[in-house]
């Protein structure tokens, strides 16, 4: 079965589209930002916890899991959806980039990639057939095709050699869907994935084949790999004027708040980066202000939240003078208030541009987003004065200030408790 997939509206003065992609676990309102759990974990975060921060759909690895646990695993424990008790969406990525970046000795050839796992040295083999039954294995609800990223910069044969791969591949895919429809499986949507790089020629190619083919929906494979964010642009703006409007567009990898607003405006519907959540952990986060580096001495007796107009749990209930304390003392819990708020902050960046596409002040959103991410307001750091008379005591532990509209009895009630 096809996701059902809508669209509720377009903007006048861009190619930004606000959808609705239904899918086996539930709708993914678009534009959406996909948390990314790699190894059917978002990393620290519990599956309540991303539902409290708005996630609908989720990314997991389909080269990790086939490595560890193995999909058989996965599969006699009733799917990566009961595995990782997620009851929403989930996507998987196909695997041929994990491949090309984490294994060893690889070789890809016609047949497939024969490559050595980057955990044990164990030698594999992935066909595009066996990426498309690992992941009906594992149970997503849409499945990527299996594609060749080409490491830039590539000389053009290169470019040229891959893209006429990942046709082939994608074929094939699509013919291993078929007979897995036959046996009564293989009811996962399946993306295509356009290639050529930064090459429009070979982009186009790609799509020239690609479009032919009864996909799902279509990814933006290949970008934002060390180019300069114009060209990226570029290639999205060609790519996404030969997809057809009526299918889901992907762009993936991208997460920076700003690609993410502009790639919105050229008519893409979903992302997903590990960047927000590594960058999290280590101690960084984006703001509606810029970047926000919270590990900084500077930020140890800053009161205000992080961000004092995100209405994340974090953001709601902690100080940057806490989470700074939190990362100098190696405290877990800094690593997973910050997760909190960056996956939050990402997902409500898309769902603000949503409805300001539904509401038809996309255009000022994008202009007053991107002045304020520019501004680098609230970056610098504030502290609470110290009263004369009790020093080293701040008058309210539990009441620090905060601006917002969250500052209500019951959140006080609780910091009590
Ligand atoms: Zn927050």
């Amino acid at each position: 079965m096809a996701p059902d997939f809508t669209l509720d509206a377009h903007d006048s003065e861009t190619a930004a589209r606000a959808g609705r992609l239904q899918t086996g676990h539930g709708e993914v309102l678009t534009p959406a930002f996909m948390p990314v759990g790699t190894q059917a974990s978002v990393k620290t975060l519990t599956p309540d916890e991303l539902i409290a921060a708005g996630a609908d759909i989720l990314l997991a690895n389909t080269y990790h899991l086939y490595l560890r646990p193995g999909v058989e695993t996965v599969r006699g424990m009733g799917g990566l959806h009961r595995f990782m008790s997620w009851p929403r969406a989930i996507l998987t990525d196909s695997g041929g980039f994990q491949v090309l970046s984490l294994s060893e000795l690889r070789k890809v050839g016609a047949r497939g990639v024969e490559f050595r796992s980057h955990l044990d040295g164990s030698r594999h083999m992935i066909a595009p057939e066996d990426a498309i039954r690992i992941q009906d294995g594992l149970g997503t609800d849409i499945a990527m095709s299996f594609d060749e990223p080409v490491e830039l910069p590539a000389p053009a044969e290169a470019i040229r050699v891959a893209v006429d791969r990942t046709v082939d591949w994608a074929r094939r895919g699509l013919d291993e869907r078929r007979r897995l429809r036959d046996e009564g499986r293989g009811v996962m949507a399946l993306f295509g994935i356009n290639q050529g790089g930064v090459d429009a020629a070979e982009r186009r190619r790609c799509f020239e084949s690609l479009g032919g083919m009864p996909f799902d929906g279509f990814a933006l494979g290949g970008l934002w790999v060390g180019e300069a964010r114009a060209l990226s642009l570029e290639m999205v703006e060609r790519d996404v004027a030969m997809f057809p409007a009526e299918r889901p567009r992907y762009l993936m990898g991208v997460g920076h708040p700003v690609d993410v607003i502009e790639a919105v405006a050229r008519g893409v519907d979903m992302f997903d980066c590990v960047l927000p959540t590594r960058n999290a952990r280590r101690g960084t986060v984006f703001i509606s202000t810029g970047r926000l580096v919270v590990k900084n001495a500077a930020y140890a007796n800053d009161p205000r939240p992080l961000d004092p107009a995100c209405d994340c749990y974090t953001c709601r209930r902690f100080s940057r003078g806490y989470l700074r304390h939190l990362f100098t003392a190696g405290e877990i819990l800094g690593m997973r208030l910050a997760s909190i708020h960056a996956v939050s902050h990402m997902i409500g960046l898309a769902r603000d541009a949503r409805a300001a596409i539904i509401e038809g002040r996309f255009q000022a959103f994008r202009a007053a987003f991107l002045t304020r991410f520019q501004s680098g307001e609230l970056l610098s750091p504030a502290s609470v004065p110290v009263r004369r008379g009790s020093p080293g005591v701040t008058e309210s532990a539990s009441g620090f200030p905060r601006s917002g509209p969250r500052g209500s009895t019951e959140e006080m009630l609780d910091d009590v408790e």
